[in-house]
């Protein structure tokens, strides 16, 4: 995907994208290939399909809910930076914290935040399950792309929620996976809320975005440890 293509594609999305916003995308996509080269962060390696695989890719959450009205969004397995830092380009108002056990990437975003000259962003590098009890109950957009299967994802994500706000999961085809989670997401005090399925453009593969509403407040000593959600995930 060419800049042209992106900005036409992103303004079906509903966004009008800045000169600011592209010179930030182009600081992103040259620091992310040249590290690339000698750390890796990403199997993608150019700049075409830098802009449609993370970039535009990123910013399809946006067909789940508007980012405009809420406060503060985690990025659970971010990566380098996917959605989590893209968002945060194009939503300035967002608190966001990106959560990434590796440290290689999360070095990588605490660079790249520092060239972005973006603020209100906090780089974590931790396991998302040891930091529970920091975020519970207390975030209005959890996301996670290409991360786990979702049962085990939405154990770990919607503590994390507040009461009435989503964890939105950003998959490949997942039907099978969300058939497997409802008994999960219903016994952790959740509903499926919205589930969007599109192509991304060039044919780049199909999409679906699964918005689960948190309807009960999580109480940590309820919670299982990370030993037994892997060990047996949520299922009837
Ligand atoms: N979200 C990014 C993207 O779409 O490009 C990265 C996806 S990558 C396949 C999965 C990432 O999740 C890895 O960077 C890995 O280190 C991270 N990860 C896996 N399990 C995690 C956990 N329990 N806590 C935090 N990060 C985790």
């Amino acid at each position: 995907m060419n800049i042209e293509e992106f900005i036409n594609e992103t303004k079906k999305l509903g966004i009008d994208v800045t000169g600011e916003q592209l010179e930030k995308l182009e600081i992103y996509c040259n620091f992310l290939l040249e590290y690339n080269s000698h750390t890796n962060l990403t199997a993608i390696k150019n700049r075409e399909e830098v802009y449609l695989k993370h970039f535009y890719d990123s910013l399809t959450l946006v067909k789940s809910i508007d980012l405009t009205s809420i406060e503060n969004l985690l990025d659970i397995g971010t990566g380098a930076g996917f959605p989590g830092m893209v968002l945060k380009i194009f939503f300035p108002n967002l608190q966001i914290y990106l959560v990434d056990s590796n440290n290689k990437k999360t070095k990588f975003l605490n660079e790249l935040k520092d060239k972005l000259n973006v603020d209100k962003v906090e780089v974590i590098n931790a396991r998302i399950e040891n930091i529970t009890s920091r975020f519970i109950n207390s975030i209005d957009v959890v996301t996670a792309r290409a991360v786990t299967n979702l049962p085990v994802l939405v154990e770990l994500a919607l503590p994390l929620v507040k009461v009435n706000k989503y964890f939105i999961a950003m998959k490949g085809n997942a039907q099978d996976e969300l058939e497997n989670s409802e008994y999960a997401i219903t016994y952790l005090g959740g509903k499926i809320e919205d589930v969007k399925e599109f192509d991304l453009p060039h044919d780049a593969g199909k999409r679906m975005l699964i918005a689960i509403q948190k309807t009960q407040k999580s109480e940590l000593n309820k919670l299982r440890p990370y030993e037994k959600i892997i060990k047996k995930p949520l299922q009837k």
